[in-house]
């Protein structure tokens, strides 16, 4: 069982890292991955997991409470460093050496999970993934993060929405990089009835 990296990219849209409400503030905070199967069915709807796949490992998770358990805390440690990681990088400063580590092992067990395959014209990166082991959605992942720290041109648009403390971390698509907002409905809104309401005063 695999998922093709190149077939199968998690994002554009660097959703992981947005698995937690209010991300910027650590009062108001609030974890949305609160068990193993909300993990599961996460990486379900973000086609990191097929049905089948998601269920084989539920089953498996019932069997394994410990293990489950355990790659929840590793998924949400993986998570926090590439917050971290990212919203520096929005904010044009360099990581924290701490989270860079915590990345870095997080990519060494998902290349322990990569073989190379060959293909028709190329070679293809596929991960062992699916019912195989507990932890089969990390590699994805962290390949996800990869691509986008390694292209200039990703990398350059990633940006965090201004509405503290949303924290929520999106892809500036607009042509002249304009984006400041998670979306207009709801920060965007925010701020400007925010700016009304001082005007006003
Ligand atoms: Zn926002």
């Amino acid at each position: 069982m695999y998922v093709d990296s190149t077939q199968n990219r998690v994002g554009d849209d660097l959703d992981f890292a947005n698995t937690v409400s209010w991300h910027d503030s650590s009062e108001k905070s609030q974890e949305l991955l609160t068990s193993y199967e909300k993990l599961v069915n996460w990486s379900l709807h973000a086609n990191i997991l097929t049905k089948q796949q998601s269920l084989s490992l539920l089953k498996k998770a019932e069997n394994q409470p410990s293990k489950a358990e355990e790659v929840l805390q590793q998924a949400i440690e993986l998570r926090e460093a590439i917050f971290q990681i990212f919203s520096l990088v929005s904010n044009d400063e360099t990581p924290a050496s701490k989270d860079l580590s915590i990345f870095n092992e997080a990519l060494a067990n998902a290349y322990g999970m990569m073989r190379i395959v060959p293909g028709e014209n190329k070679f293809s990166l596929e991960f062992l993934n699916g019912e195989e082991r507990l932890d089969g959605m990390l590699p994805p992942i962290v390949q996800s993060a990869i691509d986008i720290l390694t292209s200039e041109k990703e990398l350059s648009r990633v940006k965090k929405c201004e509405g503290y403390p949303c924290g929520w971390l999106f892809f500036d698509t607009s042509r002249n990089r304009s984006r400041r907002w998670c979306s207009m409905a709801d920060c965007g809104n925010r701020a400007k009835a925010k700016r009304f309401y001082h005007n006003k005063k």
